[in-house]
């Protein structure tokens, strides 16, 4: 038996005339994908994307969660390829394919030709199909066209048929790395990876950013950013996360700033160093897990003084986000369970009791004066390190 994958693409079907370049993308994304997990052979034909086990040792199981998983593809589903002819199809239906519907009680069949030149019909081949499954399943089994437990597709295409068995949905969105790059600020909590892996789907390819302020920050916090990377790179692929430390740009705002102003002065820090990272190394946006009013730094006043000082654009897709719907998507990317590990964060080390909530810029910008902000950042910048995540 011959078992192949069949992916069906979003929104590149929208493409027109760029189309076959976000395919190819698609299709190189795929290759380097499923690699580890065996020979495959993936060609496009007719909006679907196929993924053809080469050899006995491919790992089918795997390579379809990854497809499952890979932005650009909308809709999946594992198919019996067999001849085109009703002989072939007819009897592979009777020997081979009844195990994949084992569990319905109910089903359709929905025959679909891109060949107009195959003999039957669409109804036709739909008719002699249901009769087959009828008089296999000894009774077990009846048609409902309107609301079955299991669509059983038919799909005659230019140089074989596939019998499969309902369609999943698959994660949807554009290929990674279709869209540019951008910079993930990533710290430890809920927020940030929803954030990237929302603009990801976007076709973004995603470096991350992350804050440390050792020893106030522990190991174990920057271990948690890592692993959060790590879930993350199931959906977009290999993740840059580059490691800045703040410790002495937080230790100077303590000992130089009035206490109220600690965390926008030290997130204006954050802004700029990202930026700085971001034309280092290639990437034309920030992102990150903002969400008005959430804490007192995510009010609207406090988002225009930390954005104040860059000018690339700051991407935060979670902003009209209600928190539950965060954490619904949070559990849905498999990050919740590690973002909620206990760790302090770098912006909860030197939290003020009363953070001004709408803050004045020329009150920060006074605030600010009073440390060398230039040779600060400068000095941060330095720490730079760079540790690649994941898999291609
Ligand atoms: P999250 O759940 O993502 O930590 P949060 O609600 O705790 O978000 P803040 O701590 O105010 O909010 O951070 C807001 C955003 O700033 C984060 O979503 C993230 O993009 C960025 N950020 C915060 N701390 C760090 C850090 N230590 N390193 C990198 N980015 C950070
Ligand atoms: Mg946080």
């Amino acid at each position: 038996m011959k078992e192949i994958i069949l992916c069906k693409y979003g929104e590149i079907s929208l493409k027109g005339a760029n189309r076959s370049y976000f395919e190819k993308m698609l299709r190189d994304i795929l290759k380097r994908r499923t690699a580890p997990y065996g020979n495959f052979k993936i060609y496009s034909m007719q909006s679907t994307v196929y993924i053809e086990p080469l050899d006995e040792d491919a790992d089918i199981d795997s390579a379809y969660r990854i497809a499952k998983n890979t932005f650009g593809i909308s809709a999946i589903n594992r198919a019996i390829e067999t001849e085109k002819n009703m002989e072939a199809i007819l009897n592979t239906v009777r020997t081979q394919f009844m195990p994949y519907i084992e569990d319905a009680k109910t089903f359709k069949v929905e025959a679909k030709r891109s060949d107009k030149k195959f003999p039957l019909t669409s109804p036709e081949i739909s008719a002699e199909v249901g009769a087959v499954i009828l008089e296999e399943s000894h009774g077990r089994k009846r048609v409902d066209v309107h609301n079955p437990d299991v669509a059983v597709r038919v799909e005659i295409r230019d140089y074989a048929a596939y019998i499969c068995a309902g369609q999943e949905r698959a994660i949807g969105g554009m290929p990674v790395g279709s869209n540019g790059k951008g910079l993930l600020l990533l710290s430890g909590g809920i927020d940030s990876p929803v954030a990237g892996f929302m603009i990801a789907k976007r076709g973004v390819k995603l470096d991350a950013m992350h804050f440390e302020s050792f020893p106030y920050t522990s190991e174990r916090a920057k271990e948690k950013v890592l692993a959060l990377a790590e879930k993350l790179t199931e959906f977009t692929g290999e993740i840059h996360v580059h490691i800045i430390s703040v410790t002495e740009i937080q230790e100077v705002l303590r000992d130089t700033c009035e206490e109220d102003y600690f965390t926008l002065l030290l997130r204006r820090f954050m802004m700029r160093l990202s930026e700085r990272t971001a034309k280092s190394f290639g990437c034309d946006a920030l992102i990150t897990g903002e969400s008005l009013g959430q804490v007192a730094s995510q009010t609207m006043q406090a988002l225009g003084v930390t954005n104040s000082v860059v000018e690339c654009p700051v991407f935060r897709p979670l902003i009209g986000m209600d928190k539950e719907e965060i954490i619904r998507i949070s559990r849905e990317i498999d990050t919740f369970e590690t973002s909620i590990l206990p760790y302090e964060d770098c912006c909860t080390v030197f939290t003020p009791r009363h953070p001004r909530t709408r803050p004045e810029l020329f009150k920060v910008e006074r605030e600010e004066a009073k440390v060398d902000v230039q040779a600060l950042e400068d000095a941060a910048f330095a720490t730079l390190e760079t540790v690649v995540i994941g898999r291609k």
